[in-house]
């Protein structure tokens, strides 16, 4: 069977290995064709590509975008893209410049609950300073006893509600779709199952996704109880989206390892129907 995961994260974004060690962990967890999809950049994919030669896997260009939509915070994997696109690049940098501010509202938050020292524990763990984000707060307040686990240190801080957590106003639905598109890729709405939308604003985002040229949808991702497999398999076709599978890997002992997902449902249209990458592996089955 062919594996194909086409989300995960490097220290480029929130992740802890290097570009060249996800696709090591790739190779020996079996996948064959694998996208890196760093959130709000793209700098990780010339690494990525070198390491994916030495290995002897496929490489996909990909990208996580993080999006406002309806006042919740939406997520928008970007595949086969081109990362030297300049719009593209440009709308990420933009993206980025405004997570280091939200950085600094978010460490003033966590002051007025008696954690200081906030924002410079998390850029610690930040390997790019552009990309500062919740999960490097979460591992600073981890190690610093403020949480036993990275899951209780999103229960307690960092979540509507709660202390470090800042509303912001991510990019439109609309540019990350656009940006995207214009640089030859395809855009996929990561982890539906994630939000918490009403089933009815959940089929209006799906909706307006499709008519911006939006084309896939996850269905198998480590965001997913295999109880929802189903239900997105189901709104895809409803939706007239492709499926995509991805482990949404972050670090080695959290959640699901790179590759080591189900196959997508026999009757789901999957994302790579018609990528030329995907003819080498024609010999073996789909997976
Ligand atoms: P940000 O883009 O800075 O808002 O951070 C979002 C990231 O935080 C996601 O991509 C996940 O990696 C992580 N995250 C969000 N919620 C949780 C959670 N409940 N447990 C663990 N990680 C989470
Ligand atoms: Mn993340
Ligand atoms: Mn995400
Ligand atoms: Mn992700």
């Amino acid at each position: 069977m062919i594996n194909i995961d086409l989300h995960c994260h490097s220290n480029v974004s929130d992740g802890v290995l290097s570009p060249t060690d996800v696709v090591a962990r790739a190779a020996v967890n079996g996948v064959h064709v694998l996208a890196l999809t760093d959130h709000d950049d793209v700098a990780g994919l010339a690494a990525a590509c070198v390491a994916a030669g030495a290995a002897g896997l496929t490489l996909i260009p990909g990208v996580e975008i993080s999006v406002t939509w309806s006042g919740q915070t939406v997520h928008i994997v970007g595949l086969r893209i081109d990362p030297a696109h300049p719009e593209l690049a440009a709308g990420l940098q933009g993206i980025r410049l405004g997570r280091i501010e939200r950085a600094q509202y978010m460490s003033a938050d966590l002051a007025r609950s008696g954690i200081t020292g906030a924002y410079e524990g998390a850029n610690a763990y930040a390997a790019n300073k552009e990309m500062v984000g919740r999960t490097h707060f979460a591992r600073w307040l981890v190690a610093q006893g403020h949480a036993p686990d990275m899951r209780s240190a999103f229960r307690r801080f960092l979540t509507r509600g709660n202390p470090g957590y800042v509303e912001h106003e991510w990019t439109t639905l609309e540019n990350a779709v656009r940006w995207i598109r214009a640089s030859g890729g395809l855009a996929v709405i990561a982890h539906p199952g994630r939000y918490a939308f009403k089933a009815h604003e959940l089929h209006r985002l799906l909706d307006a996704f499709r008519t911006l040229g939006g084309e896939g949808i996850e269905v198998i991702t480590g965001s997913h109880h295999p109880s929802e497999y189903g239900k997105f398999a189901d709104l895809a076709r409803a939706f007239g989206l492709k499926a995509s599978r991805g482990a949404d890997f972050h670090a080695p002992g959290e959640g699901i390892d790179i590759g080591r997902l189900p196959a997508l449902p026999h009757y789901c249209q999957p994302v790579w129907q018609d990528w030329p990458e995907l003819e080498p592996y024609f010999s073996l089955s789909p997976g």
